[in-house]
């Protein structure tokens, strides 16, 4: 088969890939640009991202406040957001046709809640620039010969390029292929999950939240994260949950997903606070069955009564009944309560991989390898993960932009 001589190869047909494939063929029409992606199907990610609705960015227009949303990279991302931020993804979609709205947790989605507008469009746009897009295209070797990058592909066919864009995601053969060009990975772990307890009780509150509580793991510097806690039929997730897993999930992967979760159910309440108003409710209320109404409007009292009752006190006991010590548990309970995690449970409305391209070997100026000149690495690929709310897609944006704009 006929060698195809090419300039620019972005591997990986994913939201990084096609950002840097569109940029690179803006600043280099003379280029010819080779999208390859293995599998049938580009920006597969994106069509099932936001549970199909695509949670494109967030709307945090300070570089600074952007980069704190990263437990991985955010030091990195910090220079590249004063280029390309939430603000450019906003103003890029919506130049190119697509209508965005910002919800009320300032999250980022297509106006017709369709992950396939954003395909469309990014599909619509690379090809309109004449960039070549392969699917089902397998790469089986990559050699350097300086200054070109040399891809054989399964089908025979050879392709010689000056610039090699990895954009291959989580995907293991992207750390192979950046490894044999001299990169350091840090190993792979997941991140943005939920916590598995084995409490029966608490799985029957399944669907009940507390709209802020804290929560954070034994060990923690800080006292972890702040946000809506959700009870489930296998144990906690809501925001929270989902963040504290981000910030942590290297130590909850080396703890084998086995150790203590503690959750303040009430941050913003002073602990003296907390107790003078337990003891002002037990005051007004002694004839009352101690878990028969929450003294707490944050806490729903189904949840106040299986409290109290993991205090070993039945919820039945009437107030006055309650001694000091009870109360002093309970205020304990309600400020530091402990709970086994013994698993990692899924989310499915995202998920990313902690890990991956060391950091300190890009320059985050033109996302070009610093040991292997020629070689760009962006998205996913990267030791960069972010929260959800967009973060994750933002991160693939910017880095596909800045790898295209050389
Ligand atoms: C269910 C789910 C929902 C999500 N929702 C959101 C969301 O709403 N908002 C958000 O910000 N983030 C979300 N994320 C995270 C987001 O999808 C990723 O961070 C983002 O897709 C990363 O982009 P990427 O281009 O780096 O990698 P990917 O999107 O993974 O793209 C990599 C591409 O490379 C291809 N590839 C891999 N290996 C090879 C190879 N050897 N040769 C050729 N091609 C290869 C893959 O097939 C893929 O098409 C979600 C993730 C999941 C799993």
């Amino acid at each position: 088969m006929k060698d195809f001589d090419s300039k620019i190869v972005i591997l990986g047909g994913g939201a990084a890939g096609f950002f840097s494939a569109i940029h690179n063929k803006k600043n280099n029409p003379n280029s010819t640009v080779v999208m390859i992606e293995k599998s049938g199907q580009v920006l597969s990610k994106v069509k099932i991202s936001g549970g199909g609705r695509c949670n494109v960015t967030h709307a945090c227009f300070e570089p600074k406040l952007l980069s704190e949303n990263y437990p991985r990279g955010g030091r990195e991302l910090l220079g590249p957001y004063h280029v390309f931020q939430s603000k450019d993804t906003i103003a890029w979609f919506e130049a190119h046709g697509v209508a965005l709205k910002i919800e009320s947790d300032n999250r980022v989605f297509p106006v017709s809640d369709q992950s396939q507008e954003i395909i469309d469009c990014l599909v619509r746009v690379a090809t309109g620039l004449g960039i070549k897009i392969w699917t089902h295209a397998q790469v089986t070797d990559i050699l350097k010969k300086d200054p070109n990058f040399c891809l054989s592909l399964a089908d025979g066919q050879v392709l010689m390029c000056q610039k090699l864009v990895l954009a291959t995601g989580s995907n293991p053969q992207g750390y192979v292929w950046a490894k044999q060009f001299g990169h350091t990975i840090e190993a792979p772990v997941p991140s943005l999950f939920t916590f598995r307890v084995d409490d029966p009780a608490l799985h029957a509150l399944s669907g009940l939240a507390v709209d802020f509580a804290q929560v954070w793991i034994a060990g923690e510097k800080k006292k972890g994260q702040k946000g809506p806690v959700l009870m489930t039929h296998w144990g906690m997730s809501g925001p929270g949950i989902i963040k504290l897993s981000a910030w942590n999930a290297r130590s909850l992967f080396e703890a084998g997903y086995r150790t203590a979760l503690y959750v303040n159910w009430l941050p913003h309440v002073d602990i003296d606070v907390l107790k003078e108003r337990v003891a002002e409710f037990q005051g007004n209320h002694p004839k009352k069955g101690v878990g028969s109404q929450s003294p707490f409007f944050e806490i729903p009292t189904r949840l106040w009564a299986y409290l109290i009752e993991k205090t070993k006190v039945s919820a039945q006991t009437l107030w006055k009944q309650i001694n000091s010590k009870q109360i002093d548990r309970l205020v304990q309970e309600l400020s530091e309560g402990v709970f086994a995690i013994a698993g990692k449970g899924t989310f499915k409305e995202e998920f990313v991989t902690c890990g991956g391209v060391s950091l300190k070997e890009v320059n985050f100026k033109t996302m070009e390898s610093k040991v292997c000149p020629g070689l760009y690495i962006i998205g996913e690929l990267l030791d960069i993960d972010g929260v959800t709310g967009g973060f994750n897609f933002q991160n693939a944006w910017t880095t596909g932009f800045l790898s295209g704009s050389g």
